[in-house]
């Protein structure tokens, strides 16, 4: 069953359409993958959905309920989290401090709860909480930005780009906490520029192309199809 089901979406910036009426699908349960060259409109997908970027049509219906007219607080209160790309932490402020500001509008025993639990899943963020994000390396930051994504305890997590900028080490260990959490049931909707994670983690496969979903499958049948390098290289 899909709990994400997009039709006919289009977002624009004034004079700029970025998305000309995309449709996607994530059914529950799995890790879905957008691939996009750069400008594709990956961002604007994502920023999109959340309600952060001019939406000028199209519906988004999330366990069956319309969220296309409705602001990002509603977005999140439904159950959608977005790990932004490059992180947007604060780097002045704690490991803890950035995790709880995930919380939404979560009470104290409740932020508490969720806190322990991305303490139980990373145990290094636990023993390390009151350093200062901007003192971690960027595989670090990345790993505290998909656990602040988790504090709103959301039922999708979409990620923009998470690899980008990371060592292959990093990358594998972005891969790890993707898999423990889709281990656990949540559905994840993966946009990436780069194949190597979405090869690995997801299920089926979205190209965007020039604000189009120019194709869809797996991303060994879309290397067969030439599908990835005609988005990437123009054809
Ligand atoms: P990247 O991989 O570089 O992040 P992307 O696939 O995420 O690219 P978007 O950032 O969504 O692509 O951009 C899609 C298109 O929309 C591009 O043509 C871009 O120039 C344009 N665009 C994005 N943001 C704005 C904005 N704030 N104002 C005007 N045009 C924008």
């Amino acid at each position: 069953m899909a709990l994400l089901t997009i039709t006919d979406f289009v977002v624009g910036y004034r004079t700029v359409e970025a998305l000309h009426g995309v449709a996607l699908e994530v059914e529950a349960g799995t890790v879905a993958g957008v691939l996009g060259a750069n400008g594709a409109g990956k961002t604007s997908l994502l920023m999109g959905i959340m309600g952060a970027t001019p939406r000028r049509s199209g519906s988004i219906r999330f366990d069956g309920v319309e969220l296309a007219q409705a602001p990002t607080g509603r977005i999140v209160e439904a159950g959608i989290a977005l790990c932004m790309q490059n992180r947007r932490l604060f780097p002045s402020m704690s490991i803890e401090d950035n995790l709880l500001l995930g919380a939404n509008s979560a009470g104290n025993r409740v932020a508490r709860e969720r806190l322990d639990a991305a303490y139980a899943r990373t145990p290094w963020f636990g023993q390390r909480r009151g350093e200062a994000t901007g003192r971690l390396s960027g595989g670090q930051q990345q790993l505290v930005a998909i656990a602040r994504a988790l504090m709103s305890d959301p039922r999708l997590l979409m990620l923009d780009e998470p690899s980008s900028g990371l060592s292959p080490v990093a990358v594998q260990e972005v891969r790890v906490l993707l898999e423990n959490v889709a281990a656990q049931g949540l559905t994840v909707l993966l946009v990436e520029q780069n194949t190597h994670l979405v090869q690995h983690l997801c299920s089926s496969v979205s190209v965007l192309a020039e604000g189009r979903v120019v194709g869809h499958g797996t991303v060994k049948g879309l290397v067969a199809q030439d599908l990835l390098s005609d988005a990437y290289l123009g054809g």
